[in-house]
């Protein structure tokens, strides 16, 4: 199953899901398989703090003052040892009977606390004290000791593997400490006693059954209202756009929900916008292309029917209108080639320095004396001669179009001038007309694909709707900076501007 076919609602719901239920797991993991082995480390920890503060208590302390209940160290004392449900007994070495204790049923402490809790010494703590006693005064360091209950044998030693008091439930703590009677014998024993969890741990998962039910329960309605509210404006949007597919480009898009979203309608609604514009040019394209097919088709073919039926007909003039017809033809294919190959980057450019300046006179030549005869005029105005870097032929080409438009738009006033401009840098190269001009509102659209100014587009002008695009592409392509300023009924100045060779 791959995942970009599953669908947004359910990718939703089994990532909450999941997320619902690894909680959930780490819960468990934590409450039920560490609980209690947390809690004994916590309650070790604990009591090993308690016999830290015990002991900076108890020792140099007063004897009488440990043995009256309601001293204020005794109070001080009591006070600690019920927070941690724990007891302390200080016993004095010489009321200690020697080896065996089970033979001494009752030990004779010097304090008990909590003091009301007057339990039975030996069933709480079962270990050899002497040994206990002995054992500390060798290592001098406080000593947890472990008792044994159920072989019913005494034995003690210092733990160091925290494992033993942890899988025992008595924790039995105790420390040596010196009191005013200076006779150095007391040992301090703190014990308490972990209560185990295993009913805390049964509740737990009765509890956590509950809790899997209605997290599940929660994530499908979370999944489910926050699916809905992502992928309801997308389903939505998506039926929209399988308008577009069908050519309904009159469209808004206005999905909401979160800021995405908004910018998905803003995309869409500007792609639509150029969808428009696109096919706007596609259908004048279109309409364009076959009038400029058709006609010159039209009069080929009727010419040379003419003159087969009628060779009376076969005149000079005749042949000429097939000769100029067939040539428009040509303009037409051969621009549409240039124009797509260079869009689609096949055509190749062949970049190198070259005389700017001759280039433009040996085309300006050409052209005038191509319309010499209809009393036209070119003036090419320059001071140097001007080296640039580019591809000369398209160069040629950008040229050559730039004149051809001044010459067809010119109008009445047959006169075209092509000036250039120097600065140390750069050469700028001027066409001016004095012919139809431009409207304002057309000249951003000029450079436009197909687009026509004069969309009846009359036979008197030759062009092919091409020639501006392909100057676009190719002053592109060479990053040389172009532009027109244009005044109906005045006139246009094209210009484009090239880096000066040195
Ligand atoms: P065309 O082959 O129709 O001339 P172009 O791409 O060369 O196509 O030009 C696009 C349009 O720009 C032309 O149809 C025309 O309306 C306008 N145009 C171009 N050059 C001039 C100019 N020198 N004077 C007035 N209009 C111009």
């Amino acid at each position: 199953l791959k995942l970009n076919k599953v669908s947004l609602k359910w990718q939703l719901f089994s990532v909450i899901i999941a997320f619902g239920l690894s909680i959930i797991i780490v819960f468990c993991i934590f409450q039920i398989f560490l609980l209690d082995k947390v809690y004994r480390r916590t309650k070790i920890k604990q009591t090993k703090e308690l016999m830290n503060e015990l002991y900076t208590i108890i020792d140099q302390a007063d004897v009488a003052e440990l043995k009256n209940n309601d001293s204020s160290l005794s109070k001080e004392i009591t006070s600690l040892v019920k927070n941690l449900e724990a007891d302390v007994f200080v016993i004095k070495k010489e009321q200690i009977p020697p080896s065996n204790p089970q033979d001494v049923p009752n030990v004779e402490y010097l304090c008990i606390f909590p003091s009301s809790d007057m339990v039975d010494f030996n069933k709480k703590i079962n270990i050899n004290l002497s040994d206990t006693f002995n054992q500390i005064d060798k290592v001098a360091k406080p000593m947890f000791v472990v008792s044994n209950d159920e072989e019913h044998e005494f034995f003690h030693q210092q733990i160091s593997d925290s494992e033993k008091i942890i899988k025992n439930n008595d924790i039995i703590y105790c420390e040596r400490v010196e009191l005013s009677d200076k006779s150095d014998s007391y040992m301090i024993i703190l014990y308490s006693r972990i209560t185990p969890v295993d009913p805390a741990i049964n509740t737990l998962k009765t509890q956590l059954l509950y809790i899997t039910i209605i997290v599940l329960a929660m994530s499908v309605l979370v999944a489910f209202f926050i699916s809905r509210k992502i992928s309801k404006p997308l389903i939505n949007m998506n039926k929209e756009a399988l308008k577009l597919g069908h050519g309904n480009y009159d469209l808004v898009f206005n999905g909401t929900g979160f800021s995405e979203i908004n910018d998905l309608n803003e995309t869409l609604n500007y792609a639509i916008k150029e969808l428009k514009k696109t096919e706007t040019l596609k259908r004048e394209l279109i309409a364009n292309v076959s009038h400029d097919l058709r006609t010159p088709l039209t009069l080929i073919s009727g010419y040379a029917e003419m003159l087969r039926d009628f060779p009376e007909e076969n005149t000079k003039e005749n042949l000429q209108i097939i000769i100029d017809e067939t040539s428009r033809l040509k303009n037409l294919v051969s621009d549409l080639l240039i124009l797509s190959k260079i869009t689609a980057g096949t055509e190749n450019f062949n970049m190198q320095s070259f005389n700017l300046t001759t280039c433009i006179k040996e085309i300006v030549d050409r052209q005038q004396k191509f319309i010499e005869h209809l009393n036209f005029k070119i003036d090419f105005k320059y001071d140097e001669v001007v080296y640039i870097n580019g591809d000369p032929s398209k160069i040629a080409q950008v040229i050559y179009n730039f004149l051809t438009n001044a010459i067809n738009y010119s109008g009445d006033s047959k006169i075209v001038e092509v000036w250039q401009v120097v600065t140390d840098s750069d050469v700028t190269i001027k066409f001016k007309d004095y012919g139809i001009g431009i409207k304002k509102e057309d000249l951003e659209y000029v450079w436009k694909r197909y687009y026509r100014v004069d969309k009846a587009h009359t036979r008197s002008t030759q062009g092919t709707g091409l020639g501006l695009s392909i100057i676009k592409e190719i002053l592109d392509y060479h990053h040389f900076s172009y532009g027109v300023s244009s005044v109906e009924n005045e006139g246009s100045v094209f210009w484009f501007k090239a880096k000066r060779e040195k």
